[in-house]
């Protein structure tokens, strides 16, 4: 077939095919609530979804019914109102509308001259105003934290390290060193072995009784670390650890980075968007000084996944980092190829995705007071569920409730039982087989933690109710002698 391009050859068809999944996608956001958190998949789906790639086409009516039957029924979970596990958003019925319509138009937005581009500065220039960043500062929209991580300590690399590190790599440069508190991200160390700085390079700053990092000790380590001849270069301080939810005191690391000229990224992955909460900005205070600063869309502002962006105050130096020279890039001044400055020289990726338009669409649809209210509602519930469990005696706080994540475990009623560790990830996994609720585990001090992190929209205080109850009766179920 010569000439025939891969649209339908029916439009009515695929029109009606396209109203079904629009109503089957809006249908099953409405009635989240009624159904399991999570559901494994079953061993026939694995095994269908196994299957070599068709040489023939099945057709989309084919295609999509093995979508809405192998796929779709198995999410990983985050849509739904119980859905406490990691730090994941829990996306919208505007997003899911929004990704559509990104689809629809197909933008590739490493550069040039068109709408996407446009929306793309905006959201950026939107989030500069948010985190008080300065005129000449820049920022791209990429995958999530961890890309915007590399990309923030990449600058850093350029902007501190005392060679041609786009020339000649780290060839001739003294020995590095760059520092975060014990409770950072791996995403950080990830981010340090791939710029070829070397894992060891990362000093793991002690944390204090609230899982801040201790920045005196900071201070000494820089100090110490200069005196044996090392080069320090950069701070990652974290606001909203993945943990905890801690957030180091970012003015404080601010001072003593610009006493000491390094380079201070800031990881806000989601404690960065308290700044939307009135009640809340306060906690993020210093974020505004940072050098660069990397956060999502997709966590604390249910922006559909992936969103993340990267801010740096030094915009010149963001360019000057990933600029590119191919001729086949080149700007120009008028028509399509015009547009400066690109995208693509602010990052690692040349094609580039219409990510901005599910954020765009999102801030415009419920805008920032809703959504910082929505943050603030969060973190009440975090503290509504310590208190529920302060109740308990069966249940025990396992660390000091900052932001939005309660860490808790089932102790039963007469002390500590044996096997407790395995007790409360038995527990968790009763939790989520059981569809009911999807906290997740941590290790806390030597401890197995469940941890609920808050990020959802959709959660009521019942829900917390609901989990509390189904704990004490799940852990209670497990002690009792009879039961295997
Ligand atoms: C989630 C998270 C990251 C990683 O972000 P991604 O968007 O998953 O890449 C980094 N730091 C913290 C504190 C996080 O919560």
């Amino acid at each position: 077939m010569t000439d025939v391009s891969l649209d339908p050859t029916d439009w009515d068809e695929y029109r009606r095919l396209a109203h079904e999944l629009v109503d089957a996608s809006i249908e099953s956001l409405r009635t989240v609530r009624d159904r399991r958190v999570w559901q494994p998949v079953p061993t026939e789906v694995k095994a269908e979804l196994s299957k070599p790639m068709p040489a023939d086409g099945e057709g989309a009516l084919h295609a999509f019914e093995d979508c809405m039957r192998l796929v779709f029924p198995y999410p990983t979970g985050n849509i739904h109102p119980r859905f406490w596990g990691w730090v994941h958003g829990t996306g919208t019925v505007g997003g899911t509308l929004a990704q559509m319509l990104m689809a629809a138009m197909n933008s590739n937005v490493g550069g040039r001259d068109h709408g996407a581009v446009y929306v793309e500065r905006q959201v950026i220039t939107w989030c500069r105003d948010l985190f008080g960043f300065p005129e000449g500062s820049s920022g791209v929209l990429v995958s999530g934290t961890s890309m915007a991580t590399l990309i923030g300590l990449a600058v850093a690399r350029h902007s501190k390290v005392p060679v041609d590190v786009r020339g000649d790599g780290l060839m001739g440069a003294p020995p590095l060193c760059l520092y975060a508190s014990a409770e950072a991200h791996s995403s950080v160390g990830k981010a340090i072995e791939l710029l070829g700085l070397g894992r060891r390079s990362l000093r793991a700053v002690p944390v204090d009784d609230c899982d801040r990092m201790d920045v005196a000790a900071l201070r000494s380590m820089v100090r110490r670390d200069r005196e044996d001849g090392l080069r320090p270069i950069a701070v990652v301080a974290t606001a909203g650890t993945a943990s905890t939810g801690a957030i180091d005191d970012l003015d404080a690391v601010a001072s003593l980075c610009s006493e000491e000229n390094l380079w201070m990224h800031v990881d806000g992955a989601f404690g960065a968007l308290a700044r939307l909460a009135p009640s809340l900005a306060y906690r993020v205070r210093g974020v505004e000084r940072a050098d660069s600063l990397a956060f999502d869309f997709h966590k604390w502002l249910h922006v559909p996944y992936e969103a993340g962006c990267i801010l740096v105050r030094d915009g010149a130096e963001h360019r000057a980092t990933f600029s590119s020279s191919a001729s086949y890039l080149t700007h120009a001044e008028r028509g399509l190829a015009a547009g400066d400055p690109w995208f693509c020289d602010f990052g690692i990726e040349l094609s580039r995705a219409f990510r901005a338009l599910p954020i765009w669409l999102t801030i415009k649809e419920h805008g920032t007071r809703r959504l910082g209210e929505k943050i603030a509602e969060n973190c009440e519930q975090a503290a509504y569920l310590a208190a529920r469990i302060g109740e308990r005696p069966e249940l025990e706080l396992c660390a000091a409730v900052s932001l939005n994540v309660v860490c808790f475990r089932f102790v039963g009623g007469s002390g500590v039982p044996p096997h407790v560790d395995a007790l409360n990830e038995g527990i968790v996994i009763d939790l989520q087989e059981k569809g009911i609720a999807a906290p997740s585990t941590m290790r806390l001090r030597g401890r197995t933690v469940i941890r609920v992190a808050i990020t959802n929209h959709r959660s009521v205080r019942a829900d917390f109710d609901l989990l509390v109850e189904s704990v004490t009766a799940l852990g209670a179920a497990r002690l009792a002698p009879n039961v295997p």
